[in-house]
């Protein structure tokens, strides 16, 4: 595996980690919605497991590994967490997002 596959499939796997945590974030209403009115006698059980699987793929999402210097890409300690989550820098190199 060349350097720029390396990183292709790198960024493939940071792509696929911020939808997943996207489809979860904005499908919280309607997902909460749907288990009101069809699920009812289950809505509370599936309402924490979804907030937990929220909760943990918000978590994996910045445990990202920047592919050129190996440390974490995106800063836990930021202002704006969403604004991190789409951030388009390595927080310790600079590495671009997508650059092979
Ligand atoms: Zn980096």
């Amino acid at each position: 595996m060349t350097e720029s596959d390396r990183f292709a499939v790198a960024w493939k796997d940071f792509r696929r980690r911020k939808r997943l945590f996207w489809w979860l974030f904005l499908g919280w209403i309607p997902t909460g919605v749907l288990v009101m009115f069809v699920l009812r006698r289950f809505a509370l059980r599936i309402m924490l497991a979804y907030m937990a699987a929220v909760f943990v793929v918000g978590l994996w999402v910045p445990l990202f590994v920047c592919p050129r210097c190996g440390e974490r890409f995106l800063s836990w300690w930021h202002r704006d967490p969403f604004g991190a989550m789409d951030a388009k820098k390595c927080a310790n190199c600079g590495l671009e997002v997508g650059a092979a």
